[in-house]
């Protein structure tokens, strides 16, 4: 259970796919790709025991997984992933944006859920892997990327309730068009007071299923109430602003200061977050990490104090928050335009990931070299 960089590399043995996808079928997904609807030719997998540690690792065709029925995973729900994209840049290079950030988060997630940790040389060498074989998966229109999910199960037969001694990783790879079609477009979000997604001592800060499963329910109530997204407040307390079901949040306040909550535990620390928080600095703004409580954002944005809101995250990168809903109340205006500290926000941060502007914070690992 080591993730000491020490630790000697995975051999990867290679399967190749021997009914590929032909480029005219590549270029019919990358014309319209969605989000998480096409999956590329080939995954990697990766083995793991408690007596043998990582091993067999492998690119292989894409397709379905064997598992018993009763493989843990499926009862106790022992699963953890990741998401991140690779970029195309001008010159046809593939680059992912702080991929040792998202393996260092895995381990966190991994061991909060009690899995075996996959060093961070392994986890970047396995999204490498992948994309030697389905670098042509990676689209090169503006605004699209090849969004990578690696993600670790547990997959003993076994019913007793443990920690599981049979594990296996995975990378799968799905296009990415632009998330917002037609241009950037401030959404509505919707304040649960009824549901949380994590509280104190539990999987909130991990990146595992069972903190979605947890919001489904509140996003067919944000969907039915005409929302996009839920936002959660703390479990404990309810006062609380915490975050979305997938996204982090921050205030822009009238002086150009800018607040994100801090992280309590409760909260998954976003890659874009940490990013977000970095970039704002870099442009001057004061960034202050610390508790907001909702009463505070509905009383400083009817007094105009809290400026802008925006969410951020992998997927959407930084999308601007027009108004949130609840049951009792409203913040903000539905029809209100993306703010101009979010969207300069929003283009620091893409034209890093695109290799428009100089990677000043050693961000980007390239990946088909
Ligand atoms: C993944 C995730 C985020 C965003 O993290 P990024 O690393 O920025 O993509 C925020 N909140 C939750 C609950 C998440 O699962």
């Amino acid at each position: 259970m080591s993730s000491t960089s020490t630790a000697p590399a995975l051999r990867f043995e290679r399967v190749a796919n021997e009914h590929p996808s032909s480029t005219a079928e590549r270029a019919e997904v990358h014309a319209n790709p969605g989000f998480g609807k096409h999956f590329t030719d080939h995954m990697v997998a990766i083995d793991w025991t408690i007596d043998e540690g990582w091993h067999d690792a492998r690119v292989v065709p894409y397709g379905p997984l064997q598992l018993d029925p009763a493989a843990s995973v499926l009862h106790y729900g022992q699963e953890i992933f990741e998401g991140l994209k690779a970029f195309r840049h001008a010159d046809g290079s593939i680059h992912t944006f702080r991929p040792e950030r998202n393996a260092a988060r895995m381990q966190h997630s991994a061991a909060r859920l009690a899995l075996p940790e996959l060093p961070t040389t392994d986890f970047i060498e396995s999204l490498r892997q992948l994309v030697a074989v389905d670098g042509d998966w990676v689209p090169s229109a503006p605004e699209t990327s090849l969004y990578l999910r690696p993600f670790m199960i547990s997959n003993e037969s076994f019913l007793g309730v443990r920690a599981a001694e049979r594990v296996a990783y995975y990378v799968i790879a799905s296009p990415a068009g632009p998330y917002f079609q037609g241009g950037v477009a401030p959404v509505k979000i919707w304040l649960t007071t009824r549901y949380a997604r994590s509280g104190p001592g539990g999987t909130g800060a991990a990146k595992c299923g069972g903190n979605y499963a947890a919001s489904l329910l509140p996003q067919k109530e944000a969907q039915a109430n005409g929302c996009s997204q839920v936002l959660f407040l703390d479990g404990a307390t309810e006062t609380m602003v915490e975050e979305l079901g997938g996204m982090n949040i921050f205030f822009v306040h009238r002086d150009g200061s800018i607040v994100t909550p801090a992280l309590t535990g409760t909260i998954l620390e976003g890659v874009t977050r940490e990013s977000i928080v970095q970039l704002a600095r870099d442009a001057g703004h004061q960034v202050t990490e610390r508790t907001v409580t909702i009463d505070e954002w509905r009383e400083e944005a009817a007094s105009g104090e809290i400026t802008e809101v925006f969410a951020c995250g992998t997927a959407a990168s930084v999308t601007p928050i027009s108004q949130v809903v609840s049951e009792s109340f409203t913040i903000g205006d539905a029809d209100a335009p993306a703010g101009t500290v979010t969207m300069e926000l929003r283009q620091a941060l893409t034209d890093i990931q695109y290799g428009r502007a100089a990677d000043t914070h050693g961000w980007m690992t390239r990946l088909d070299a």
